[in-house]
């Protein structure tokens, strides 16, 4: 039996597995920020919790895994800025003892949704596989071989940070241009209330200033003009990425995950007309592009799974 664990800023999450992923229960408290000693506490509560609710002894874990937002160091456990929980250089290494003696391991929160996605989800035949976040940013995770690669720092998979525009959009990441800035859901938001401003006409335009992306894809199936221009934009941007990403890795499946994975088939039919005639002899491109099934169950089995 594993568990994993979902830290976010607003609520933490655990999830008691089998060894193959199979998620069995579920708990969740909330976040405790800035407050480390609490936290610690609070996660071992739930570990706690879950083992009571299935009768399962603590020392039949063999493995505690954390999904975390940040910066962290897997060899020593620690979380180095974890800006969203209020609180840096956090080790986690001995959080669970004395009642779990299991390994504790850390990896982000995209790597354990792409993680949660091959071992249960979307991509679960697949040995090789991608996962494209398309949130506030576009995170990413690669699998090779049925296994996450991390390199040799640990934070490989920021596919979200590849310049598809030389000197376009300044990113987050201090780059211009990154797919980042074009593909994820706040530069959609972005570049519409930008249209905005500059007095194109739209339905759009009675929610200008707090828009949001599914305001925008509401607008596409309601047949507005600007909407599809954006979206239609948007769909070009990403693909060029998603095409780049096939010709290195030839994975045989990209899961896409994030707010605008809801958006589903719509979303993956302009994808994959656009994508594939892009990719490096795309007459033999077996590679498929499909949404994520396992909404943010994702993160607490991948973590589970590290
Ligand atoms: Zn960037």
């Amino acid at each position: 039996m594993r568990i994993g664990i979902d830290l976010g800023g607003t609520s933490v999450k655990a999830a008691l597995c089998e060894e193959d992923g199979t998620l069995l229960a579920k708990q969740s408290t909330p976040t405790r920020t800035g407050d480390a000693p609490g936290l610690c506490a609070d996660m071992k509560l739930l570990a706690l919790a879950l083992c009571g609710e299935r009768g399962i002894s603590p020392d039949r874990i063999t493995s505690i895994g954390i999904g975390v937002p940040g910066s962290f160091d897997k060899q020593t456990c620690t979380l180095k800025f974890g800006t969203n929980l209020g609180m840096n250089n956090v080790c986690f290494a001995d959080a669970f003892r004395p009642e779990f003696a299991c390994a504790v391991q850390l990896d982000n929160d995209a790597n354990c949704a792409a993680l949660g996605e091959a071992t249960a989800g979307a991509a679960r035949s697949a040995r090789n596989m991608l996962m494209v976040t398309l949130g506030t940013g576009v995170g990413g995770g690669i699998i090779i071989d049925g296994k996450l690669y991390t390199g040799c720092n640990g934070i490989a998979g920021e596919l979200g940070h590849i310049v598809i525009r030389q000197n376009g959009e300044p990113c987050n990441c201090g780059r211009k241009g990154c797919l980042e800035a074009y593909a994820s859901a706040a530069a959609f938001v972005k570049f519409a209330e930008r249209a905005l401003a500059d007095g194109r006409e739209s339905v759009l335009s009675r929610d200008a200033g707090h828009l949001n992306a599914k305001m925008i894809c509401d607008a596409v199936d309601a047949g507005d003009a600007l909407a599809r221009e954006l979206f239609a934009d948007y769909c070009e941007n990403l693909s060029g990425g998603l095409a780049t990403f096939i010709n290195i890795f030839q994975p045989e499946t990209i899961v896409l995950g994030g707010g605008l994975a809801g958006y589903g088939e719509k979303l993956l039919e302009p994808l994959r007309r656009l994508t594939f005639p892009q990719t490096f002899r795309s007459d033999a491109c077996n590679t498929e592009i499909v949404c994520a099934s396992l909404g943010n169950d994702a993160g607490l089995i991948g973590a589970a799974m590290l």
